[in-house]
């Protein structure tokens, strides 16, 4: 059996007999969505042998640039002609829906609200299954740290329940967002603070490799309380700003010994008193 495309049996002519069915065509779009939306004729194609689509102008205001679209059909031998089917088909110029993005893809930080689900799939790149034991990403799970420490003790092995931890592709992924967040660095709180987080005995580091260089805010009066900030953040609610605050306020007390200040005196007003020049007192 030989496969035949579309387009070998696909003629230039249309069928004469189908491409003059246009009220027959017409008939089939009002029969579908009334006569109120049917507007004129745009022309005939020729899709094969004996089949041939009529366009016709959608005049729904919600449908500017689209064509009804009917192909019909006459078989070998027979006079009639008969519907095939009807589309709304866009023409050019049609008002689109913008393309399809799946939603794991339109997904942003945030959009996740109370009582929603986002199970991580299988293949998500910033988990590795709790067994792996090799490679990076077993380093960091396995022995809280570097690797450098040794085998584990039995108390720093993970704890039951999880079945995957964070590979090293999402250690990345959260470093590098949080670092570049107002929990980073490059922020103006951070600027303006007396010291940077790693010295202050607010700061709790987190544990494994991201603690190298983030832990989190335990002080109540500071912005990021209860957040992750990086170990070179910090704020003026340090726990070692006090002092340093207070020795950069201080100045030296201004002591003036030769103006004078007029005041008034129980029964004596300034404004009542009159003065004279020392000078004539000493004469
Ligand atoms: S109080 Fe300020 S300096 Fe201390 S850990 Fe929190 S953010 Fe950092």
């Amino acid at each position: 059996m030989v496969a035949v495309s579309p387009t070998r049996i696909r003629t230039r002519e249309p069928d004469q007999a189908s491409a003059e069915a246009v009220d027959l065509a017409r008939d089939a779009v009002i029969a579908v969505v009334g006569a109120g939306q049917a507007g004129g004729h745009l022309g005939v194609q020729a899709e094969g042998e004996r089949i041939v689509t009529h366009l016709f102008e959608c005049t729904d205001p919600a449908y500017a640039g689209w064509r009804w679209a009917v192909t019909v059909v006459r078989a070998p031998r027979a006079k009639a002609v008969t519907v095939s089917e009807t589309v709304l088909l866009p023409g050019p110029g049609a008002l689109l829906a913008p393309d399809w993005v799946p939603w794991h893809d339109r997904l942003r930080p945030g959009d996740l609200g109370v009582g929603d689900l986002l199970p991580a799939p299988p293949d998500d790149e910033r988990l590795v299954p709790l067994a792996v034991l090799e490679g990076d990403d077993a380093v960091t799970d396995w022995f809280g740290g570097d690797g450098d420490e040794g085998p584990a003790e039995p108390s720093e092995l993970p704890a039951p329940g999880r079945s995957r931890v964070l590979s090293s592709i999402g250690r990345e992924s959260a470093s590098d967002r949080w670092y570049a967040s107002e929990h980073g660095p490059r922020t103006p709180l951070a600027h303006a603070a007396p010291a940077h987080c790693i010295s202050c005995g607010f700061f709790v580091p987190l544990s494994g490799e991201l603690g190298r260089l983030f832990g989190a805010c335990a002080n109540a009066y500071a912005p990021d309380d209860g957040r992750v900030v990086s170990a070179d953040h910090g704020c003026g609610a340090h726990s070692e700003s006090l002092a340093g605050a207070a020795a950069a306020r201080a100045v030296a007390p201004v002591i003036d010994e030769f103006g004078y200040d007029l005041v008034d005196l129980p029964g004596v007003s300034v404004e009542e008193t009159v003065f004279e020049p020392l000078s004539r007192g000493a004469d």
